[in-house]
């Protein structure tokens, strides 16, 4: 794809297991189709589910640390490096374009929610990535607002990148189940025809879906991704979809591309 507009786009990715990172399946394949075809960004500021903290926080060091923040894996995934630098100036400039306060913390560094998809989009990790954390405390129009607020960081050349899963919940999966329960359905179909019709505050008031939404996770933290980027969209982006299904009973690897 031809780079004709300036603005970059921005990304939600369903990432589910850990395992991806060392698999290749349907879902890697769409991670490295998309990165193919969107132009190749300055820098990634990811908006991970696995950094859920108590305020906002923003990592910008130099080196971002791998962090390993899943248990009872086989070593070969304790393995994966994604060796992409920091994005210290960037980090400075989103942390002055949040409105609310920010705290630098570099205790965190790189999470699985980021490295488990990045290093199959950009295996070569050259690309300068900086996280910021999901407020636990803010309400779903807070993470809607924040998105707003970081939209302009698109003009600069930064791939917003939300990684979580619309349905997560663990303590419904169905290891023996391909696709999703009626209610993972239900629920990544009311937020896929909300988006498909621009109606962003149906999404950010997601319980108004009824029933599936008590179903689709316990905590949002998986969810709020979602939320940061579509305050990042603009009227005129125009959104794809891609691996659309949900897996496992509870957990839906839906992702979305707006451009
Ligand atoms: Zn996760």
């Amino acid at each position: 794809m031809t780079n004709t507009n300036e603005r970059m786009p921005v990304l939600f990715v369903g990432h589910g297991s850990p395992m991806n990172a060392i698999e290749n399946n349907e879902y890697t394949k769409g991670w490295e189709m998309i990165a193919r075809e969107i132009p190749r960004p300055r820098a990634i500021l990811s908006i991970s589910a696995h950094w859920y903290t108590n305020g906002s926080k923003i990592t910008d060091a130099a080196n971002p640390k791998m962090i390993y923040d899943m248990y009872g894996f086989p070593d070969e995934l304790y393995q994966v490096v994604y060796k992409a630098v920091g994005a210290p100036e960037l980090a400075q400039l989103t942390k002055t374009l949040i409105e609310k306060e920010v705290q630098i913390d570099n205790t965190w560094g790189c999470d699985h929610g980021t490295w488990s998809v990045l290093s199959k989009m950009y295996p070569e990790g050259d690309i300068p990535t900086f996280q910021l954390s999901i407020d636990a405390d803010a309400k779903p129009e807070s993470h809607f607002k924040i998105g707003q607020q970081i939209s302009s960081l698109r003009e600069k050349g930064v791939l917003i990148f939300g990684s979580g899963n619309i349905v997560h919940n663990l303590a419904r999966i169905n290891w023996n189940m391909k696709g999703g329960y009626p209610w993972a359905v239900d629920f990544d179909g009311y937020i896929r025809d909300k988006i498909l019709r621009n109606q962003f505050e149906d999404v950010v008031n997601y319980k108004m879906a009824g029933e599936s939404s008590k179903s689709a996770f316990n905590t949002p933290d998986h969810f709020c991704p979602l939320l940061y980027v579509l305050g990042a969209v603009k009227e005129d982006d125009q959104v794809s979809i891609f691996n659309e299904a949900c897996m496992l009973g509870a957990m839906s690897m839906t992702s979305y591309l707006f451009e």
